[in-house]
């Protein structure tokens, strides 16, 4: 696996923004596998056909799971403890 398909955590801004209504990058996300918290847009984005995943930047632990289609988007979010998200200013 190359480092140059690698994007950050400012990749799939748009999209979470697009699904959850809310800026996700500056929210502070803690990992599963090793219990590291980090900043969305620090983690380690892969946007490979047909899905996009998004790894610990600390661990490579998988944390999150997106595929669209055309009419449904399929989200695994299992690799998160949790996410803090801040509230509009
Ligand atoms: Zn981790």
């Amino acid at each position: 696996m190359a480092d140059d398909r690698r994007l950050d955590g400012n990749a799939i801004g748009g999209m979470m923004l697009e699904l959850f209504g809310v800026e996700m990058t500056t929210a502070t996300e803690v990992c599963r596998t090793c219990g590291t918290a980090d900043v969305v847009a620090r983690l380690e984005v892969y946007m490979d056909a047909p899905g996009t995943v998004v790894r610990c930047a600390h661990c490579k632990a998988v944390l999150m799971r997106i595929v669209r289609g055309p009419d449904r988007t399929w989200l695994d979010l299992s690799g998160f403890r949790s996410i803090e998200l801040r509230s509009p200013d």
